[in-house]
């Protein structure tokens, strides 16, 4: 045996040989001209991507940081927040914000189900918000916030920036910045893009670049929309050192993406997702999400009656992959499988096998390839 263990947890996500040979390149000056057009050309190539006619900014950190530089571009303190929390990662906005010193108003939804956009319409009128932030997918549930609807009841708040946290989400659910009057929209580099961790991609409407200067000079250095702006337009500038094989790793990803189509690239997450939650749920497991609020990009399996998390994941890992345990309320009651990025149809088969032998192992009833069969009949519908 190899040892190898598929990593199906909601990010890092696998990485494919092409894209690990950029990690591996040798190294470039930061202003080497021809790491500079690289640059320039994945800045250029990540805007147009996703319809941003603002900015992108595509830097070295997690999503994390991309969350800190999505507030604090765009708040000072003593300003209402708005945070729509469709789980841990929703919630994460909090501390955030409180540390920042703004005003937060938190609506958190049940887990599993979203909040109606009309309630959210009922708060934003309610005071003004200088901001409001939503995850597409909150990994946390696995539930798929509507954030075009979202987008189109936000023209009504000129005022209010519209922040998506896109980690669990972009380049696999299908977004578009312009288009869906989003102000910015940030992800990580080891989600769906399938590229190893360290590199987060934010990208800034115009709007969102208005109220950057509105706000004259913020507390924040690193992450100051203005000191990166002179490098995004001309990355032979120094600001702080780029994570230099991380670019040429996301340029790859990037042309895998085009060379796919973008629009088909969603379309795939969508049509595997769904084979992939029928298939689960013929094991017994119920998917957390609503069935009209559901991820593409993972799902969140609360486990029958009788099957014990810890030895169920060991006997995942002993059969060969990794998946994430559930978090907050569900921690010991679910398991997430990430199916997201550069992945295909094998491996979710190869996936589906391993919960096959792993729930035999923990004595389940279990018909060894039924699940294969339901999935593989709802790819070829
Ligand atoms: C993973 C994740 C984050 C955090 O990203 P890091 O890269 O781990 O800092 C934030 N939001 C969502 C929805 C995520 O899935």
């Amino acid at each position: 045996m190899s040892g190898r263990k598929m990593v199906m947890i909601p990010g890092p996500t696998p990485v494919v040989e092409s894209i690990r040979q950029e990690m591996g390149r040798e190294i470039q000056a930061f202003g080497d001209p021809r790491f500079v057009a690289d640059y320039k050309k994945l800045i250029n190539d990540l805007g147009e991507l996703l319809h941003c006619s603002g900015q992108t900014f595509p830097l070295a950190g997690t999503g994390t940081l991309a969350m800190e530089m999505a507030i604090s571009n765009t708040t000072k303190r003593g300003d209402n927040v708005l945070i729509v929390s469709h789980g841990y990662f929703g919630d994460r906005f909090i501390e955030i914000c409180q540390r920042k010193g703004l005003h937060v108003d938190v609506m958190q939804a049940e887990w599993g189900k979203i909040i109606p956009v009309a309630e959210i319409e009922a708060k934003l009128a309610s005071k003004k918000y200088a901001a409001m932030t939503v995850s597409h997918v909150d990994t946390a549930t696995g539930v798929c916030a509507p954030i075009e609807e979202i987008g189109k009841m936000m023209k009504k708040f000129p005022e209010t920036i519209y922040i998506v946290d896109g980690v669990a989400a972009t380049v696999g659910e299908y977004e578009d910045v312009d288009g869906m009057n989003i102000d910015i929209l940030f992800t990580g580099s080891q989600k769906a893009f399938g590229v190893c961790p360290g590199m987060f991609i934010l990208w800034a409407s115009k709007k969102a670049l208005r109220r950057r200067e509105e706000l004259g000079t913020i507390p924040e250095y690193y992450v100051d929309f203005q000191k990166w702006l002179p490098i995004m337009e001309d990355p032979g500038k120094y600001f702080a050192t780029p994570a230099v094989n991380l670019v040429w790793a996301m340029a790859e990803s990037v042309r895998i993406i085009k060379e796919e189509g973008y629009e088909n690239r969603c379309e795939r997450h969508r049509k595997n997702a769904r084979a992939m939650q029928a298939a689960l749920e013929s094991l017994g497991f119920r998917v957390l999400a609503e069935p009209e609020h559901r991820a593409v990009t993972l799902s969140n399996l609360v486990y029958p009656e009788g099957l014990a998390d810890g030895e169920f994941r060991s006997a995942l890992y002993d059969e060969g992959m990794t998946v994430a345990g559930g978090l907050g309320p569900y921690a010991g009651k679910m398991f997430r499988l990430g199916h997201m990025g550069n992945i295909d149809s094998n491996d979710e088969v190869a996936t589906l096998g391993i919960i096959e032998r792993a729930l035999a192992r923990c004595g389940a009833d279990v018909a060894m390839g039924s699940s294969i069969g339901v999935y593989m009949r709802e790819m070829t519908r």
